[in-house]
């Protein structure tokens, strides 16, 4: 079988081998669609410290090829959708209850999408594997990872306020793939969104998505009527300048979830005197547990994701490189890879 390997930065090969067989426990899947996401185009670019080179790719859904010994409930022939991580169950974060903090997270992942075929490791089998229902297309499915770390984010932002878990009106920074999601919640739960972000043709379509309001803004010019507005800020720009935004824009005793990661050893200063006086409450969002897992496909089977306005281009698997260099260039969301002979179609 094929698979892409990231071998260094901005070097993808392809490497032929033969197709994985399971251990007891592992399930190996014949991928139908892999999306690409902004963690992948971060590793394409740089490395990522976690992840490493090497097989590359972590968004996908497929049909099971072959299911290991032991493994119930899923054979061969069986469409599936999975994330790439389960928690372990043993360690101090998991037995208190943060799963997504799990110290062995990242120990034994299934990354390696851009393939034609990919083996899930026992624990994700056993924690985070799923049928795919027949109305989620494999392309749709394939959105249960950004879309569990999305519905992780909000379960933070409720989790922080007792009183009221539900903000009365949000705003969102940014309006890349992870903006969109967050507004595709928001617009969901019914809760009133602003979308502040840069490029006029995103903030169209965060209008056509749902949102009440959008601002274009050069986080140093944005309009003073938002400032302190927002009972909820989510922070998706992915820049020192969006964390400072997020803050601005957070009505007094609101909350702040900062969304996106920085570089390592980022550091953000803060207006210290609002974040006091005004009991702004700031959020850190990382991953996603089992049960964010189980909402998120639930979410995605209410039709509650846009996939079809969020994927760019479905192209085929050998196009990566293609796609890759697009979304360098800041062109487009995400692109769906499909494996196989034949012109690449909405699976
Ligand atoms: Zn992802
Ligand atoms: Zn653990």
């Amino acid at each position: 079988m094929r698979q892409a390997i990231l071998s260094a930065p901005k070097t993808l090969e392809w490497r032929d081998g033969p197709m994985p067989r399971p251990e007891a426990g592992e399930v190996v899947v014949q991928v139908r669609a892999a999306l690409t996401c902004g963690t992948d185009l971060k590793t394409y670019r740089r490395g990522h410290p976690k992840l490493g080179f090497g097989p590359f790719g972590h968004e996908a859904s497929g049909d099971v090829l072959e299911a290991g010994e032991g493994v119930a409930g899923f054979s061969a022939g069986d469409p599936v959708m999975w994330v790439q991580t389960a928690p372990c169950g043993e360690c101090h974060e998991c037995r208190a209850g943060r799963e997504n903090l799990c110290w062995r997270l990242t120990d034994q992942m299934a990354i390696g999408t851009y393939a034609e075929a990919i083996r899930l490791p026992a624990h994700v089998v056993a924690r985070n594997l799923f049928p795919k229902p027949a109305q989620l297309s494999y392309i749709e499915a394939a959105f249960l990872e950004p879309f569990a770390c999305i519905v992780h984010g909000w379960r933070v932002l409720e989790q922080a306020d007792a009183m009221k878990p539900v903000p009365e009106n949000v705003a969102i920074v940014g309006a890349g793939t992870i903006g969109m999601l967050h507004l595709a919640y928001a617009t969901h739960a019914q809760i009133p969104a602003t979308v502040v972000a840069r490029h006029p043709e995103r903030l169209a379509l965060a209008r056509r998505l749902g949102a009440i309001e959008t601002a274009a803004a050069d986080f140093d010019s944005l309009p003073e009527v938002l400032a302190a507005s927002f009972a909820a800020v989510i922070e998706c720009g992915g820049t020192p300048e969006s964390w400072q935004e997020a803050v601005r824009l957070c009505a007094p005793g609101g909350r702040v979830l900062f969304f996106s990661g920085l570089p390592k050893g980022a550091h953000v200063p803060l207006d210290a005197t609002r974040v006091h006086y005004e009991e702004l409450v700031c959020l850190g969002s990382f991953h996603f547990t089992p049960d964010d897992v189980r909402r998120a496909r639930e979410l995605l089977i209410g039709e509650v994701v846009p996939a079809r306005e969020l994927i760019s281009d479905v192209l085929p698997l050998g196009s990566l490189e293609d796609a890759f260099g697009r979304l360098d260039s800041r062109d487009g969301f995400k692109y769906a890879l499909i494996p196989g002979p034949g012109a690449a179609a909405w699976v």
